[in-house]
């Protein structure tokens, strides 16, 4: 099949890499003309395991491309992706505007029959309005579904994800567009919902704030633990062998971040208040959410005490291993609240770039020893592997007081311990 991706970021990279890899041809645009020449020259701009081989792969075979071009990658595609970002407005709704615009481009460009796909996260009631847009638009009597399909990948594994999905969501009401999509993600084996559009884009905001809800109830959980003795690892792992409850996003942490979570959930509550609902639930999502960044702050100081003028070590700066996106980072309000009370900070993330430390104004570190030397305690904030396995003896000779904040419980508090390190996980 003929696809056009419009947005080459995180999902639409990914979306366009893995549908060229099963056998489609893909013409990936974007209007941003340094993402497009780096990727033409064979670059990707993005840290996410396994994407070079699939984009590789794909360029190779001449089955994908990218352009800044939308009219040029639309010329014959039989789908459409709109992949563009959906940020929060400042009332917490998500900002439509890039929809928007792509649909109404799209407008002028598609001569034929063709599926329009609001791949983007965006609320109920999104796809009524890029259809509206469209139709509003269109020179001549051209056929077009637009369908709800929203994206549940998760950077870091995104092309795995993407590949081996636990459903495909298609929302719409044209029985040929949802033919057109089934028949596209036939190879991928995974159950295909089918539903109306309004429902499709619901089950995506329902789907993440739920999974941010658990987060947040576990770090809620793991307060108490820390307040009672309790151990926050053993009651996760004793409520997850429930399997109405499972083991996934149980895991307390300095909160959720990233791209989606925080953002999905005030867009979920701005779009329930404007139907007449308060989510209280949801609001005290996300209360827990800003409370767990500030009491990684408090062990900060409980451990290394008064933090004016000393110097803390941040190991791990992305929102979650194995990407590089730090949007919504629990480092980024972190190191807010660090520097408020007068740290200073110097910061190590294996695959972040410089400009994000420049961004942050923390020194940046080529190692993780190499971040902790003279520093009052290393505060550990992405779970990424190598932290696991660093010679923490020598780690205690650099450090001007050897204390570790663990907010992701990596480490082995006994081993720390016995090594002679002041440690504190969460809910441990
Ligand atoms: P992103 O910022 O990485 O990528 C968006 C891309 O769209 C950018 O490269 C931008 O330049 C491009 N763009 C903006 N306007 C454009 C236009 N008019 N024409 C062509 N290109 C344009 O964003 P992302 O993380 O890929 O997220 C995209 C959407 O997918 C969001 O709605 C997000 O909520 C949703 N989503 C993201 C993830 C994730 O893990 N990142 C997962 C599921 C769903």
């Amino acid at each position: 099949m003929k696809v056009a991706i419009i947005g080459t970021g995180y999902v639409g990279l990914v979306t366009g890499s893995c549908l060229a890899d099963l056998g489609n041809e893909v013409a990936c645009v974007d209007i941003d003309a340094e993402k497009v020449a780096k990727l033409a020259a064979g670059q990707i701009p993005i840290h996410e395991p396994g994407l070079d081989e699939v984009v590789a792969r794909g360029v190779e075979s001449g089955r994908l491309r990218f352009t800044t071009s939308l009219a040029e990658a639309i010329r014959g595609a039989q789908v459409a992706f709109i992949c563009v970002q959906t940020p929060p407005a400042e009332d917490g709704s998500a900002d439509l505007s890039r929809v928007e615009q792509v649909a109404a481009d799209l407008a002028s460009h598609i001569a034929d029959y063709t599926v329009i796909v609001n791949k983007s996260t965006v609320p109920v009631g999104s796809s009524v309005i890029v259809d509206r847009i469209i139709a509003q638009r269109l020179a001549a009597q051209i056929e077009f579904d637009v369908c709800s399909n929203p994206e549940f990948l998760r950077e870091g594994s995104a092309v795995f994800d993407f590949m081996h999905p636990d459903r495909v969501v298609i929302g719409t009401t044209s029985e040929r567009a949802a033919g057109v999509l089934t028949e596209l993600y036939r190879p991928l084996g995974a159950p295909v919902i089918v539903t109306d559009p309004a429902s499709a884009e619901m089950i995506k905001y329902a789907s993440n704030t739920f999974l941010a809800t658990k987060i947040s109830f576990i770090n809620a959980i793991a307060a108490i633990c820390d307040a009672v003795g309790a151990d926050v690892k053993d009651v996760a792992l004793g409520m997850g062998y429930d399997a109405r409850i499972g083991f996934e996003f149980l895991k307390p942490g300095p909160g959720f971040g990233g791209s989606c979570l925080p953002k999905d959930s005030k867009a979920l509550i701005a779009l329930a208040a404007g139907n007449g609902y308060d989510f209280q639930l949801l609001r005290g999502v996300l209360d827990v959410n800003d409370e767990q960044r500030r009491q990684i702050v408090r062990k900060v100081e409980r451990l290394a005490g008064d933090l004016d003028g000393k110097l803390i070590a941040l190991w791990g700066i992305a929102f979650k291993p194995n990407t590089d996106d730090t949007r919504d980072a629990p480092a980024r309000e972190i190191v807010e609240l660090l520097r408020a009370r007068g740290a200073r900070m110097r910061g190590y993330d294996p695959v972040v770039s410089e400009t994000i430390y420049e961004q942050l104004g923390i020194e940046h570190a080529s190692g993780a020893i190499e971040a902790a030397e003279g520093a009052d305690a290393v505060v550990l904030l992405t779970e990424w592997n190598e932290f696991r396995w660093l010679d923490f003896h020598r780690l205690a000779e650099v450090m001007r007081a050897p204390v570790i904040i663990d907010a992701r419980n990596l480490l082995d508090p006994h081993v720390l311990r016995q090594i002679g390190f002041r440690y504190e996980g969460v809910g441990r």
